[in-house]
């Protein structure tokens, strides 16, 4: 069976065509600019060299129809014909209150993602979009929608509800919601296996850390508790958001700056972060490099992110009780040896010891903590895309 997974953003479609007999994927691509001057697919077939095809993508529907024909192509294709995808498995950012697990896109759960656009009307619309397109370019083929955010679905009223009046939740569902919930669960199913220990017995904080951060606390399999909000703008420093700041700040600079809403969100969301703090770069490989180089807010902006997720760390061990091992994920999660060995000096109470040797590798899984350490510490490289593909095949497979 072979599975396309799709994650569509406002201007882009990044895909995999999975062959879920032996989860090895055939091709994968990104389309860009759609919309824009310049729009352009790139395609990746497993094995063969890369193709760039630049073409006039007005919209997601021709995005979706180009991804089709490069990987039905005689000569960089992957399969003979449209008809060898069996499935199609989505990327949906905000699925609300009503999923808490992958489902079978059908008319009603169209309805349901469309009352979801309020709360992410940056990602929800573009989704959508993506749904309709391959429904336009293939009829018939079942279609899965898995959520950033069903995975949290798990957490209690006490961690979920902001102490703001409770009307706010039940007039316009106010609470915290939490995202990146495919890599999460993903992540740690992966080190329960990997430590040879049921995902029952465990109490796992995973630390998903890219341009985008956010940190989970998970007992039993379940999430308790996670960093992102309502929007993914609350929790962790990040590398143009601002994470949780005290919100009566808001206000103050709204009057002070004379901003309107909208420009405070873009502010918040697009100038802050550690490009806010450094004033050098979104990318933590440039503020690295910059720190390294001595520039004093380079380094001060890597100190307050290794900080804030040491905090959440501490905090999500009396959320669960405990911690048996912590999870580093994602670009920086992956790659960084040096931010890794940041949030860990200083854990050392927990009973965490990471060991600098088994601590200098980027983007493989792999124990990090030292002998003996009370605590364990993994890398593990996340993979939201098979998350998507598995649970799309489990749902399709039902079908039949
Ligand atoms: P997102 O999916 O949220 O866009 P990613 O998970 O791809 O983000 O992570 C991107 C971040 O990871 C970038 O800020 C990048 O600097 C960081 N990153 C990637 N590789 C390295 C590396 N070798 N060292 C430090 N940071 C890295």
């Amino acid at each position: 069976m072979k599975v396309l997974v799709v994650n569509c953003g406002s201007s882009s479609i990044k895909y995999q065509l999975v062959n879920m007999n032996d989860e090895s994927v055939l091709a994968k691509g990104l389309v860009e600019r759609i919309g824009l001057d310049g729009s352009v697919l790139t395609h990746q077939p497993e094995g063969k060299d890369k193709v760039i095809i630049n073409a006039d993508i007005s919209d997601h529907s021709i995005g979706i129809k180009l991804v089709i024909e490069a990987l039905t192509d005689a000569k960089h294709g992957v399969i003979a014909s449209m008809k060898e995808i069996a499935a199609v498995g989505h990327r949906i950012v905000h699925g609300g209150e009503k999923f808490a697990d992958s489902v079978l896109i059908t008319p009603d759960v169209m309805k349901a993602l469309e009352e979801c656009i309020e709360m992410a009307p940056l990602h929800n619309p573009p989704n959508i979009m993506g749904v309709n397109a391959c429904s336009k370019i293939m009829p018939g083929v079942p279609q899965v929608a898995v959520f950033d955010t069903a995975f949290h679905q798990t957490m209690p009223k006490e961690a979920f509800l902001y102490a703001i009046p409770y009307e706010a939740y039940e007039k316009y569902g106010v609470r915290r919601y939490g995202f990146h919930g495919t890599s999460h669960k993903f992540v740690s199913q992966q080190v329960a296996e990997l430590m040879g220990k049921k995902l029952a017995d465990l109490r796992i904080i995973t630390c998903h850390l890219g341009n985008g951060s956010s940190i989970a606390a998970i007992k039993n399999g379940k999430c308790i508790d996670t960093s992102m909000g309502f929007t993914p703008l609350d929790g962790l420093v990040m590398g143009t958001r601002s994470g949780g700041i005290d919100p009566a700040i808001l206000p103050f600079l709204m009057k002070k700056e004379k901003m309107t809403a909208e420009q405070i969100d873009n502010y918040l969301n697009k100038k802050s972060g550690v490009l806010g703090i450094s004033g050098v770069s979104s990318d933590f490989r440039d503020i690295e490099e910059a720190a390294n180089a001595g520039n004093e807010r380079a380094a001060l902006a890597l100190d307050m992110f290794a900080y804030r997720v040491r905090k959440y760390v501490g905090s999500y061990v009396a959320a669960i009780g405990g911690v048996d091992v912590i999870v580093f994920t994602a670009g920086l999660g992956e790659n960084s040896i040096t931010m890794r060995e940041k949030i860990c000096n200083g854990l050392e109470y927990l009973g965490t010891r990471i060991d600098p040797v088994k601590n200098n590798i980027r983007g493989k899984a792999q124990e990090i903590s030292a002998d003996g350490s009370e605590v364990k510490i993994f890398v593990i490289p996340t993979n939201e895309e098979l998350v998507i593909a598995r649970d799309t095949k489990t749902i399709c497979g039902n079908l039949a």
